[in-house]
């Protein structure tokens, strides 16, 4: 169970990140509607223009990443899996043909609110301290380890995405197909980038690969990504 991990993430949630990961709603008069909520953005619709625009985020997260949410609560409403933590659905869903579809919106809810926070404005350059001497030791290099990462997420076949894992005392770069997430295999995210067509055809059109040197040139939180270590 990783929900008290959403206070490292620095957001002021407006409830409790337990009621967040989707735990029923509490009782109360200040008590969230029953289900999953969308999470909130960790900054404003705006904050991450040039690089993407208002009208992709409030696409991606407004339409795309409340869709998850709604089809999540649609499909667990009245049924045993109504209620539990996002995490725990997702890894006793995942492979599980009949379950395709909590899986895939499951996941696809987890991965979006890690993309968010796995991006800031006034991102990007270097890391610092154990985070950039993992990444060194990993890649031999973090420009080495910048090309790959943009090379991974260009050669992801359709939809997917693309991470920076912990693998013990390395750190891997790992593509995952549709909904799929590293989160799901035991494996800890330490940032990703969402190469859907839809994180980025509105902005950069068909050319992913320049989508993707801009997130890790301007947008990418390594704060983020270092406080996910192990
Ligand atoms: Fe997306």
């Amino acid at each position: 169970m990783r929900a008290n991990k959403l206070d490292r993430w620095g957001v002021a949630w407006p409830w409790a990140p337990a009621t967040l990961l989707g735990f029923a709603g509490t009782a109360g008069k200040n008590a969230p509607p029953a289900g999953v909520q969308l999470p909130p953005l960790p900054y404003d619709l705006n904050a991450l223009e040039p690089f993407i625009s208002v009208r992709t985020m409030s696409f991606h997260y407004g339409k795309h990443h409340q869709a998850y949410v709604d089809n999540l609560n649609k499909l667990t409403t009245g049924t045993p899996r109504a209620g539990q933590p996002v995490e725990k659905l997702v890894q006793e869903t995942c492979g599980v043909a009949e379950q395709a579809g909590v899986f895939n919106n499951a996941a696809q809810l987890w991965n979006h609110t890690f993309f968010w926070h796995s991006m800031k404005s006034g991102g990007g350059g270097r890391p610092a301290g154990r985070l950039l001497e993992m990444i060194e030791r990993s890649f031999s290099g973090f420009e080495a380890f910048k090309s790959a990462f943009v090379e991974a997420g260009v050669a992801q076949f359709g939809s997917g995405w693309v991470w920076l894992v912990q693998d013990g005392a390395l750190l891997k770069i790992a593509k995952t197909s549709n909904a799929d997430t590293p989160m799901a295999h035991g494996q800890t995210a330490l940032i990703t980038c969402d190469v859907w067509e839809h994180a980025y055809y509105l902005d950069y059109q068909n050319r992913r690969k320049d989508f993707l040197q801009m997130f890790v040139d301007h947008l990418a939180n390594w704060d983020f990504a270092a406080s996910q270590l192990k």
